[in-house]
Parts: C-alpha cells; structure tokens; sequence
C-alpha cells in the first residue's frame, strides 16, 4: 500500500515538475549537471542570500521520472531554507539513497518517496542527481561555504 502511494508521489512530481523554469538575474548561479548512467541532464538555479539563506531554487532537464521527480522534491523542500539546513538535507537523503537508512532527525518530506530506489542500485545517480548539482553550486562558490 505505502509503496502504490510512494511510487504515485514520484509520478506526480515527474509530471508536474515544481520549480520547473530558468531563474535570471545577477545573483543566479546555475550548474549543468549530466548522469551518464541513465542520461538525465538538468540545470541548476540557485539564487542566495547575503546572509545564506535560499531565496530562489529551480531546475530545467530532462530525464527518467526518479531524476526529474527527485529534482521537483529537492526544490520544494531547499527553497527558503539555511545553506546549512540544504547541506544537512543533502546528507540525509545520500544516507538513504546509497545506504537505505531514513534520517530521524531531518524531515525528507515527499523525497522520502524515493527510498526503495535504495535497492535499485542502477538507478541511485538518478534520485541524487540533482542534489549533486546543489553540491557542486554549494561548493563551488565561496561566499555559499559554511566557513
Ligand atoms: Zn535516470
């Protein structure tokens, strides 16, 4: 049962992706991100603020329904939060993807979903993907470090 309800969720966020658009403007950073297993491609946008907060998320790409719906989860739930609470988000979800094991303390919200892609070894890259490319922007960019 949970899990007719659990692949309904990935379908939905699939299909109607949030935060499914470009962002402009001065203050946007962007990361293309490809994962060659499968073949999902899909940009970043990420706008922070001076004090570490992310005003604005969202991506464009292409891709099976685990990439481009994990991508649609990852905005709904980064969107407004600390760059310190995305980095810990982060971590709980590679926890589940790549180990199986669901956070306690950190709420997943819909990507919590995505937790049986844990037994479907190929497909890991794909849930993660878009939090890669977070990664990537978190660490690319100086004045977004935690330090
Ligand atoms: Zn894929």
């Amino acid at each position: 049962m949970l899990d007719q309800l659990y692949r309904q969720l990935v379908i939905e966020h699939s299909r109607n992706r949030r935060n499914h658009r470009k962002l402009e403007g001065s203050k946007v950073q962007q990361k293309h991100y490809k994962n060659p297993t499968c073949g999902d491609v899909m940009t970043l946008f990420m706008e922070v603020s001076t004090d570490k907060r992310i005003n604005d998320i969202s991506f464009v790409g292409e891709g099976c329904s685990i990439s481009m719906a994990s991508a649609s989860m990852m905005t709904e739930l980064i969107k407004g939060v600390s760059v310190e609470e995305a980095s810990q988000l982060r971590e709980a979800m590679e926890q589940m993807i790549r180990k199986g094991e669901v956070s306690e303390d950190i709420d997943l919200g819909d990507a919590l979903a995505l937790e049986g892609v844990h037994k479907l070894r190929a497909r890991h890259n794909c849930a993660l993907m878009a939090w890669q490319a977070l990664d990537r922007i978190l660490g690319d960019y100086p004045e977004y470090r935690l330090k």
